[in-house]
């Protein structure tokens, strides 16, 4: 990176090249949880949760898009070996074994939570002393949000769905 660039650092840049390697191990795994997800769930409402899922997988590599040129910058390097993903990831993969919308729901809402506390443990870290890593991480943490936000919705609606389709239990 420019000798300018790290000068005006606040904190380690080796430490934030970990986290930010880290959080890219996060967004591989979650996007191939996404994306196997919309190919195989099944059930009810699962149009529309295909939908949300392949739109989510694609925010999720642009994610990994964002991170890696800012590895780059500070003089890291960026995971170069899938296996090195669950070496980094703080959230883990969760495979789609009972594909079920339900259950798919379920372990992406998941996802997004560690994802959210991720990133949000980033940005206390950078406030103050790494404001490009800042602004990277708060727009992608703004997408986690949302993220969450779309699938505990969709889950709202399959409960509402069930509860009226069906008087059997
Ligand atoms: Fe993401
Ligand atoms: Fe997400
Ligand atoms: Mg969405």
């Amino acid at each position: 990176m420019g000798t300018k660039g790290i000068e005006i650092l606040k904190v380690d840049a080796t430490e934030v090249v970990e986290l930010l390697n880290k959080a890219l191990a996060d967004e591989w795994l979650a996007y191939y949880q996404y994306w196997i997800g919309a190919k195989v769930v099944t059930g009810p409402m699962k149009d529309a949760v295909v939908v949300e899922l392949n739109e989510h997988a694609a925010d999720e590599l642009r994610h990994a898009e964002m991170l890696v040129p800012r590895i780059i910058q500070l003089g890291g390097t960026p995971i170069l070996k899938p296996e090195d993903w669950y070496k980094f990831t703080n959230c883990g993969y969760a495979a789609p074994d009972d594909p079920v919308v339900s259950k798919i729901l379920e372990q992406n809402i998941h996802g997004e939570q560690c994802a959210i506390d991720v990133y949000n443990k980033i940005i206390d870290i950078v406030k103050d002393k790494d404001l490009v890593t800042y602004n990277i991480v708060a727009q992608i943490l703004q997408d986690e949000i949302e993220h969450e936000d779309d699938l505990q919705g969709l889950a709202d609606d399959l409960k509402v769905m069930k509860s009226d389709s069906c008087s059997c239990s």
